[in-house]
């Protein structure tokens, strides 16, 4: 059993230059008529899980944070660039390696109903999980612990129920406790409340805040929520367009951005105490547009077509990571910030 005793902040799992691109079927590569044309979902990503945080990864649909996850759960083979368990490089494609893999690092799906078969109890979903990572020694006792765990209680009203029969966000519950029951060290909650009711996304949070302080857990959160990561997560990354823009303890970023992208994210966050009447036009008018083509992206800092502060530079060099001020940790990928203090 994986133990929970390991100290709080050691490394679970990295991304060291972390990329991903997808090829481009044969249809498309017509229309755009080149032979080796390719998504870039993600590219050169960076990023560190450790026991006992939770590190949010925001940014708008397509930005390629849901791919970063499921490289990170070896689902996808990655084009270049290196995972580390512990600090080992890592990459298994299937059978018992991958179910090793698996065992340390779960993946929690956005669709909690999409995720469970219709046609099985939670019994048979958490049996399963159990038994797959060796973790059925005294199954009733398991079962009831996992339900526990996810406040399903009595676990007896909810161990013969099939998926249908639950809540959104009670199905979710039960897809959490079917990833604790591998007894991972690592979670990656890919869009975990985005499909739940408003009203109980706070109570699904709020679990995995928990189970990360009882269980040490690292937790990877995805969402495209900047305000949610700032109530839930220690760090927070931006990803815009297939690259990280931003990142930094998450009170600092979602308080004081640097990054305009991140900026942009933030003012598009509902805000009721923001009125109409207030917003200046000029304002309002920036970041307009749409994401860039991940076949063909933009050269250079590729919200450069978006950005109200682009300068020439902009178009023809990537940014680099660049030091925000004094706060450590605090960096953002971007020229407005170009000093010869470079992040590490
Ligand atoms: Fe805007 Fe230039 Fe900064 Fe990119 S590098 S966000 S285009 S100012």
């Amino acid at each position: 059993m994986t133990s929970t005793k390991a100290p709080s902040g050691e490394v679970v799992l990295e991304a060291v230059g972390l990329t991903k691109h997808f090829p481009v079927r044969r249809r498309l590569r017509q229309i755009f008529r080149k032979e080796h044309e390719a998504v870039h979902a993600v590219d050169d990503v960076n990023l560190t899980l450790r026991r006992g945080q939770v590190v949010a990864l925001v940014g708008e649909s397509g930005s390629g944070k849901s791919t970063v996850a499921r490289l990170l759960a070896q689902l996808y083979p990655r084009t270049d660039g290196d995972i580390r368990l512990h600090g080992v490089s890592t990459r298994v494609k299937g059978g018992r390696p991958f179910r090793e893999y698996a065992a340390r690092v779960q993946m929690i799906f956005q669709d909690p109903f999409a995720s469970l078969n219709p046609v099985h109890t939670i019994r048979y979903h958490l049996t399963r999980a159990l038994k797959i990572h060796g973790n059925a020694e005294n199954l009733d006792a398991a079962l009831h612990d996992l339900l526990t765990r996810v406040s399903l209680t009595p676990p007896e009203r909810y161990l013969d129920k099939f998926p249908h029969e639950l809540s959104g966000g009670q199905r979710q519950r039960v897809a959490i406790a079917r990833a604790l029951g591998a007894r991972p060290e690592a979670l990656l909650a890919d869009e975990p409340v985005s499909m739940l009711d408003v009203s109980i996304r706070l109570g699904v949070l709020n679990l995995l805040r928990d189970l990360k302080e009882r269980l040490n857990l690292a937790i990877l959160y995805i969402t495209h929520d900047i305000a949610s990561a700032r109530y839930f997560a220690d760090q927070t990354l931006v990803m815009y367009a297939g690259r990280m823009v931003e990142g930094g303890d998450s009170e600092t970023v979602t308080q004081t951005p640097a990054h305009p992208y991140t900026k942009l994210l933030i003012d598009s966050a509902p805000d009721p105490d923001r009125l109409i009447a207030d917003i200046d036009p000029l304002e309002e008018d920036r970041g307009n547009g749409e994401p860039p083509s991940l076949i063909r992206p933009p050269s250079g800092c590729r919200f450069h077509p978006r950005c109200p502060s682009a300068m020439p530079r902009c178009s023809t060099d990537l940014p680099v990571p660049l030091q925000i001020g004094d706060t450590p940790g605090h960096w953002a990928a971007c020229w407005l910030y170009d000093s010869p203090e470079v992040a590490s």
